[in-house]
């Protein structure tokens, strides 16, 4: 598998961007490698610059649930591209999107367009602290929520002392207000609560964590998360960039009945462009500018080409029931996997839920950030550059999900078993 022009541009990048990339993790530092630059991408499969084909399982990290290059999301990009790319003005396509999301997630009385997954949490808990009148947040070990400084920050020695950033240039005072509990471990939270209730603004959680390996929420937690917060005054805001349209039309919510004040989103509604929204009920959204005095505010948030896309991708998911051929397709894949992976005595451990799945290197049952650190991530680095050389492209890096898309097909699913079968054959 030839990689020369791949090396070729990542050595032109590295001289004009830091680490050659616009985003940490596409440098595949963590599987020990350079990055391909790719070059086109249709369906399931993406085509490098230096003419090889994959089978995509990263699926630009997860909006791509219609896979790559939808004819229909194309379609409707290009005609709002001849309408011209940005007014500045209010446009149809931001009412036609924010109704769509409505509609699907109830919680979401009323939505603010963004631009990015980041700029919707980040406001999300403005917006929390402005309305409880509280400065501190509640957020989980393992959990994402996008490069705002209140959320870089990694748990102190005990959990009761103050977190550390875990960038630098992250100032210390601001992270002084955001705690930091343990997934799935709703004594944690208990233990945060006695101390601090009642200076708590907001519990920010992914309620189906896919920023450690796919880690599912227990119920319990998730009822938990609702309880006290209610009982202590404080709002539960459920970041759903990525579980938000993965697993059903509409949010996690909406399986779980567990229903959270705020909602942010982001990557699926966007349909492969810039956006990020947030949402809540009507006394709380109506704080924002100008209805009320919280201020947010964003140049190119309801753009019309990612209007067009985003609202194209959510009638197409709402039309078809697509997400039971995601659930059978991603069974078929994750349940061969293990068998593949068995026959090389290996047991790893592979979370799935929906068309989301991870294969955790390591034995443990992985439900919590703990046993996501147990992974083997040298032996994932070696997997990783083996499957990649059979044409298949994970995620590159332990700790990311892999998803699969409307248009994986059986076939895409026979080639991956058979790569990996191979892959498996000359490590072990
Ligand atoms: C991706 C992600 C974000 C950040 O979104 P960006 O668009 O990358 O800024 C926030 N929260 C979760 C749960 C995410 O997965």
């Amino acid at each position: 598998m030839k990689r020369e022009k791949s090396e070729e541009l990542f050595a032109r990048a590295l001289e004009l961007m830091p680490g050659g990339v616009n985003s940490p993790v596409r440098a595949f530092k963590s599987v020990g490698m350079n990055p391909l630059f790719i070059k086109e991408a249709q369906g399931s499969k993406i085509y490098d610059v230096d003419g090889n084909e994959y089978i995509d399982y990263v699926c630009s990290w997860g909006p791509l649930i219609l896979g790559h290059s939808h004819p229909q999301v194309i379609e409707a990009i290009c005609q709002a591209a001849q309408r011209g790319t940005s007014y500045g003005a209010p446009c149809e396509g931001e009412i036609e999107l924010a109704q769509l999301i409505s509609e699907a997630i109830p919680s979401m009385e009323r939505v603010r367009m963004v631009n990015s997954g980041t700029e919707a949490t980040m406001s999300a808990i403005r917006l929390a602290r402005a309305y409880t009148g509280r400065n501190k947040i509640l957020k989980f070990e393992g959990c994402y929520h996008g490069h705002a400084d209140a959320f870089l920050l990694k748990a102190g020695s005990g959990l009761l002392t103050a977190g550390v950033p875990s960038s630098p240039g992250v100032p210390e005072a601001v992270v002084q207000d955001t705690l930091v509990a343990r997934y799935n471990d709703l004594d944690s939270v208990k233990k945060l609560f006695q101390e601090w209730g009642q200076e708590i603004a907001a519990v920010i959680v992914e309620p189906i964590a896919g920023n450690m390996g796919l880690v599912p929420g227990e119920p319990e937690f998730l009822q938990g998360l609702r309880s006290i917060t209610e009982h202590n005054g404080s709002l539960l805001i459920f970041d759903e960039v990525i579980s938000g349209f993965r697993l059903c039309y509409g949010g996690f919510q909406n399986f779980s009945n567990i229903i959270p004040d705020i909602t942010t989103l982001g990557k699926i509604i966007g349909g492969g462009l810039p956006v990020g929204a947030y949402g809540g009920r009507k006394e709380i959204m109506e704080q924002i500018a100008p209805s009320g005095n919280v201020y947010q505010a964003g140049t190119l948030s309801g753009n019309p080409l990612a209007m067009a896309a985003g609202a194209t991708t959510l009638k197409i998911l709402k039309d078809t029931d697509w997400y039971d051929r995601l659930e059978v397709i991603t069974y078929v894949l994750t349940n061969q996997l293990k068998t593949v992976f068995e026959e090389h005595e290996l047991y790893y451990t592979i979370n799935r839920l929906g068309s989301m799945f991870s294969i955790f290197f390591t034995e443990k049952n992985v439900d919590n950030y703990e046993a996501v650190m147990s992974c083997d991530t040298q032996k994932y680095a070696q997997f990783y550059q083996e499957v990649l050389k059979e044409g298949i492209y994970l995620p590159p890096a332990q700790f990311e999900v892999s998803f699969l898309s409307c248009v994986h097909d059986l076939e895409d699913v026979d080639k991956t078993i058979a790569a990996v079968n191979r892959a498996l054959d000359r490590i072990v």
